[in-house]
């Protein structure tokens, strides 16, 4: 008989619960609204109710279900499931893991969303079948997850694997976590869509302003539409941004030498145009004099799927 586990990413906007099979399959998946602001134990109840509907959902009983995984915004102790600090949220000190044990009474893992993500596309998306990986997601920030050996590194603080928050410009922008200069104030798809609208202001010729109608409309794509386009003040800023996201990632490559990193977030689906200037950077800044070889570069292909794979796989990543 299968084995099923139950994942679930957990965001501020939306929830969705996943049942996966042992090949890390996604046999039934649920989506409900977080409808935040609302009391934890409400939302804890919410959460149960849509464990047992996403297991109805795949026509098990609950009862065959091995554990449940859920992956949250925050800061996650994973030994206890206690989540120290949520701001997405508003909770402080949510003891999500254990009140999900009492309400669903079977075993409830809980990790950082980041970490989660990461392990889904270690095990089922770009990053299946390489030993040691890391995992960057360019969003709104640098979401990141290093695996090594199969496990998720984790520190003893349960905070590592933050890459955003390294340092790559000393006394650089500030950046939310109270540094200045951090990987993602410069290479985040936020970035890139800043860096956009700073070159539109000092450009009024640049067809940037053509491709995104006005400020509030641009996005990680627009200077990369531009440049595809021709337009050389869009490829300046694309070029530019693309040399942050490089040298973040050869400063990963210099710590961990993984086999393999892959680059999620919307803006991956620039696919070869962003991999392969990143890929020649990387390759010039790193060391391989061992095995001739460099790490693979790739985009991320799970999507919105790994952080429930990687949830409903908990158990493994230890
Ligand atoms: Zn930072």
């Amino acid at each position: 008989m299968s084995q099923y586990t139950i994942g679930i990413d957990l965001g501020g906007t939306t929830m969705t619960a996943g049942l996966v099979d042992e090949t890390y399959h996604i046999v039934a998946k649920l989506t409900w609204a977080t409808r935040l602001p609302r009391p934890a134990d409400d939302l804890e109840r919410a959460l149960a109710d849509l464990c047992r509907a996403v297991a109805k959902e795949g026509k098990i009983d609950f009862s065959q279900v091995a554990y449940v995984g859920i992956g949250t915004p925050g800061s996650v102790n994973f030994t206890t499931g206690f989540v120290g600090y949520n701001t997405n949220f508003g909770y402080y000190d949510w003891n999500l893991g254990p009140d999900m044990e009492q309400l669903l009474g079977c075993k409830v893992y809980v990790e950082n969303d980041a970490n989660a993500a990461a392990f889904g596309e270690y095990l089922a998306g770009g990053a299946k079948g390489y030993r040691d990986a890391v995992i960057v997601t360019l969003g709104t920030g640098i979401g990141s997850g290093i695996i090594l050996g199969g496990k998720i590194l984790r520190g003893f603080n349960f905070a590592a694997g933050e890459m955003g928050h390294t340092v790559i410009v000393k006394d650089g922008r500030p950046c939310n976590c109270g540094r200045r200069g951090c990987w993602e104030r410069y290479a985040s798809a936020r970035a890139l869509s800043e860096d956009t609208k700073e070159a539109m202001k000092q450009n009024p010729d640049t067809l940037m302003w053509k491709i995104a109608g006005d400020l509030d409309h641009v996005n990680a794509k627009t200077a990369f539409d531009a440049m595809a386009a021709g337009d050389a003040c869009g490829k300046q800023v694309v070029e530019t941004w693309m040399e942050y996201v490089a040298c973040g990632v050869a400063n990963v490559v210099n710590t961990f030498q993984p086999e393999v990193i892959c680059i999620g977030g919307g803006v991956s689906n620039q696919g070869e145009v962003l991999l392969a200037p990143v890929r020649e950077y990387v390759e010039r800044e790193t060391h391989n004099i061992t095995t001739g070889r460099n790490p693979v570069i790739a985009a991320c292909v799970l999507r919105n799927d790994a952080g429930v794979i990687g949830a409903a796989a908990l158990a493994d990543s230890i």
